[in-house]
């Protein structure tokens, strides 16, 4: 017997896995199909069929069974050679562990220094790319929101400062923790190969790598000598050989889930789900803003133009993140983000995926009620700031 108020379901509110609606768990809980014809077969080419308008592109998809660091060795060993060299720009934790694998893989790295509390300047990126007059830099290798910092960087601001130093490398683009969160348009602003994962945004259970690639991409991959057997394009590329499109034994549970959670995305509309994550970031921005009043609580972004519609890094100051995190959820069933190293005390709220008000309220309430535990000083209500941030995307009836 335990007395706690965390009984009753626990709600999870950490920047990944999301939540997973239960449409999708549903989907899921089957008996194993024939993988070889029928149902599976015609929901899996689908798949391929849809994917492309979640990235907007009319590029190739694949899906790799893997989380999302399956899916960067994916992009960098389909399109790159032995020492080639990528230009990763540093913005919190991702993009840096992108280039580390890069160098395990046999590419050698070029590191444009970032910090953790600012997003990436694109002039920096078109100095780094001017210095390079030869083309040595094969790829740059940005994400675009950083689940550490919670920075969202201009991905098109980007691609123009690439082309304003007539530079032709590829630009590679994680969206591991953005896509279906946060407007991302491939095509028009120019992102060459994006990378996604399946349990942020997607809401699916993790297990599914995504690439996408232009016929740029698909350009470099005839030259590139870095594929390997399992994660090489070629074979999965056509529609033929579905076996082959996953290099073996679909991820059946996975394809059901995806199939799914993709009909509650295109049922929603894309731009839709956009704006609801915008609105919903908003309205736990306006939390943090209103307890930052107190002098304890702040951002870690401080740029308003750069916060995240999918994740919100706050810093605690001398309020105990741990203890606030180990009391929201063995007290009140919910957990939230730990901080990532290297930025003292902060918790992380992720809000991708399936979230309405009410679970953003309760967030955001149940942090409130923890914080005055812990002393934090609240001389206005995060909750009541967000509710009324709330109240004006309620439609009324004319
Ligand atoms: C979650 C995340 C990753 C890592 O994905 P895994 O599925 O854990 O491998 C990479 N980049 C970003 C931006 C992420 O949010």
């Amino acid at each position: 017997m335990s007395r706690s108020l965390s009984h009753g379901r626990q709600v999870v509110a950490i920047p990944g896995p999301s939540a997973i609606p239960d449409r999708v768990l549903a989907a899921m809980n089957q008996a194993m199909p024939n993988i070889y014809e029928g149902d599976l077969v015609d929901i899996s080419h689908t798949l391929f069929e849809d994917l492309p308008a979640i990235a907007r592109t009319s590029g190739e998809p694949f899906i790799a069974i893997s989380n999302g660091h399956g899916a960067w060795e994916m992009a960098l060993t389909n399109t790159l050679s032995k020492n080639d060299r990528v230009l990763v720009v540093e913005s919190g934790r991702f993009a840096a562990a992108w280039g580390a694998m890069a160098t395990t893989t046999g590419l050698e790295i070029q590191t444009l220094p970032g910090d953790d509390r600012t997003a990436v300047d694109p002039n920096h990126v078109e100095s780094a790319l001017r210095a390079d007059p030869n083309h040595q830099i094969k790829a740059v290798l940005v994400v675009q929101v950083d689940t550490a910092t919670s920075v969202r960087n201009d991905i098109a601001a980007i691609r123009q400062a690439m082309d304003a130093a007539s530079h032709p490398a590829l630009l590679m683009v994680d969206c591991i923790a953005s896509l279906a969160c946060e407007r991302y348009e491939m095509d028009d602003w120019g992102g060459d190969v994006t990378v996604a994962g399946s349990q942020k945004g997607l809401m699916v259970p993790p297990g599914l790598g995504f690439v996408w690639v232009n016929e740029k991409g698909m350009e470099a991959y005839k030259t590139a000598d870095l594929k390997t057997g399992y994660w090489d394009w070629g074979p999965r590329a056509g529609l033929e050989g579905h076996y082959l499109r996953y290099c073996g034994t679909p991820p059946i549970q996975h394809v059901y889930a995806l199939r799914e959670a993709m009909d509650m995305l295109n049922e929603e509309g894309l731009e839709n789900v956009w704006w609801r994550h915008e609105r919903l970031a908003n309205a736990i921005r306006a939390a943090v803003t209103a307890w930052s009043a107190g002098g304890d609580v702040s951002f870690n972004i401080e740029d308003e133009g750069h916060r995240s519609n999918a994740v919100t890094t706050v810093l605690t100051g001398d309020i105990d993140a741990n203890e606030l995190r180990r009391i929201a959820e063995q007290e009140a069933g919910l957990v939230i983000g730990i901080a990532l190293p290297g930025f003292g005390n902060a918790f992380r709220i992720g809000h991708m995926g399936h979230m309405n008000p009410p679970l953003v309220l309760g967030v955001l309430g149940t942090l409130e009620a923890t914080l005055l535990r812990l002393g934090a000083r609240l001389p206005e209500s995060g909750v009541g700031a967000a509710a009324a941030c709330l109240a004006s995307d309620l439609a009324k009836a004319e």
